[in-house]
């Protein structure tokens, strides 16, 4: 039924640009990308190649242009994923030359070359406020916690990027609450995937429990408990500390890759639109039981995010017969699940000036909700033209849910990184409006092995958010119906 349906909509050119997007043209590419054959979709594996060229091909059916590197659908993101395997740290009292005993199970560590062999590095303590000048060739230990009341400060990844741009050799996050530091030392363990880019790590970083750290300040003038409550007004504290340290780390290096399409709009001085989310998922996420080597091993990714590639394709279909005005770009990323890499890779490298996005539009784990008619929209009061959101959200019947429960994901998703660097992103799906059904699958299946296609996978919210979707592409790709904000002393393109 559903393949007969795909296959007319191919068949007779132009047709799918007018028909409302259906359940069924959902389910079709959710079904193959969901699949066992596409193993979880995790980047750097077999899985991946499948996911990209599916999406390439369909947004090729669907009339887009490749808009990636060197007139290819592709974007290659760079991707280091690095393991900890060895380390050793002592501390040394500068003012009674004397080592401090350090529990090694209470700080861990990991290079960003396969080792680290360095001694006496002097210690600092960084808060969230001011100037970090003063860290060039500094171990620095940063609580992991900015403040709270962070108004115009960095959060904890910036101040990290921060130190690091000045030249600081390590940073080591405090993890302020003991009881937490198992589960943060577990998660440290398994290693972590970056972007390879240079500049975005130190030679060292790690993490230290509170009670370590306490042992390490109380060779100093200084309060532990002190320093942290502070942070959001201490810049830099020397600690009278130097450290030495051996650290070795099992580096794993590969390629990944964003898909990039774009529909040519006839005015492209007008800007542009971006229509993105996240293509990538764990892939084979759980290891084999000897006792049970059938049982099911891979996280499929149905709803997280299978479910939002599938409104990208069927609503790239619907504008391309368009003509729109605005250029309306179109980007798969990958490794969402790994920290939004693809899409901080893709704002590093945009095929255009990024200032020529007039919006942002992010799609990610839309099919939770039976209800095609209240939507959550992540991302109002973020700068962005909220009241045209509502003005569409009217014209099309959807209601917006106004309880800000949603509001708690905007940093977890793609279009963060747009919102970031002051770009319009929303995120806007029923899914999120649903918070019964949103809460049961994060409790549930999210991140696991029953994230597949079943009988519970809803979609009448994702079909009524993929053709909400559509009509968002034609009222913001319209100079008429948004004619865009006027930046003063340059042209608005
Ligand atoms: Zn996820």
């Amino acid at each position: 039924m559903i393949a007969v349906l795909i296959f007319i909509s191919f068949a007779i050119p132009g047709a799918a640009h007018a028909q409302a997007i259906s359940e069924a043209d959902l389910l079709g590419h959710i079904e193959v990308l969901a699949s066992d054959a596409f193993e979880g979709r995790a980047p750097g594996t077999a899985g991946e190649n499948k996911t990209v060229n599916y999406i390439a091909t369909q947004w090729a059916l669907a009339g887009l242009k490749p808009a990636g590197e060197s007139g290819s659908w592709y974007a290659p993101v760079p991707l280091v994923e690095r393991t900890p395997t060895r380390s050793r740290i002592s501390f040394l009292n500068e003012s009674r030359g004397k080592t401090l005993r350090m529990k090694q199970d209470q700080i861990i560590l990991r290079s960003r070359d396969r080792s680290f062999d360095h001694s006496n590095i002097p210690v600092v303590f960084a808060g969230y406020a001011g100037s970090t000048l003063a860290v060039a060739g500094k171990l620095v230990l940063l609580p992991r916690k900015p403040p709270a009341d962070s108004d115009g400060l960095p959060d904890y990844r910036n101040r990290k990027l921060q130190l690091i741009q000045q030249g600081a050799v390590g940073v080591i996050a405090i993890i302020e609450e003991q009881k937490r530091w198992p589960r943060f030392r577990r998660f440290f363990e398994r290693g972590s995937t970056g972007l390879a880019y240079p500049g975005n790590h130190a030679a060292l970083e790690g993490l230290i429990s509170f009670d370590q750290f306490r042992k390490l300040v109380r060779q100093s003038d200084h309060n532990a408990k002190q320093l942290i409550a502070e942070r959001a007004a201490i810049s830099i504290v020397k600690l009278g500390l130097s450290a030495d340290a051996l650290v070795e780390t099992q580096l794993r290096s590969y390629t990944s890759h964003n898909v990039i399409g774009k529909i040519a709009g006839t005015n492209p001085k007008s800007g542009a639109l971006l229509f993105m989310g996240h293509w990538d998922h764990f892939g084979e996420c759980r290891i084999e039981d000897p006792l049970e080597p059938e049982k099911d091993r891979i996280c499929n990714g149905a709803v997280d995010n299978a479910s939002g590639i599938s409104l990208l394709i069927e609503t790239a279909k619907r504008l391309s017969g368009d003509a729109p005005e605005r250029d309306i770009y179109y980007l798969a990323t990958t490794a969402e699940e790994k920290g939004l890499l693809g899409a901080r890779a893709f704002v590093n490298s945009p095929p255009i000036a990024l200032q020529k996005f007039k919006l942002v539009f992010n799609a990610d784990t839309i099919a939770l909700s039976d209800d095609g008619e209240k939507i959550a929209v992540i991302g109002l009061g973020q700068a962005g033209p909220d009241s045209d959101i509502e003005i569409v959200a009217k014209r099309e019947g959807r209601q917006i849910d106004r309880t800000g429960n949603a509001d708690v994901y905007v940093k977890r998703q793609d279009g963060y990184v747009f919102l970031e660097r002051d770009i319009p992103a929303y995120m806007i799906t029923s899914a999120f409006a649903d918070e019964e059904r949103l809460e049961a699958f994060i409790n549930g299946p999210y991140h696991d092995v029953s994230d597949e296609v079943n009988d519970t996978l809803e979609l009448t919210g994702a079909a009524a958010d993929a053709n909400f979707h559509v009509a968002l592409g034609r009222y913001f790709s319209s100079t008429a119906t948004y004619p865009g904000k006027v930046t003063s002393g340059s042209a608005d393109n």
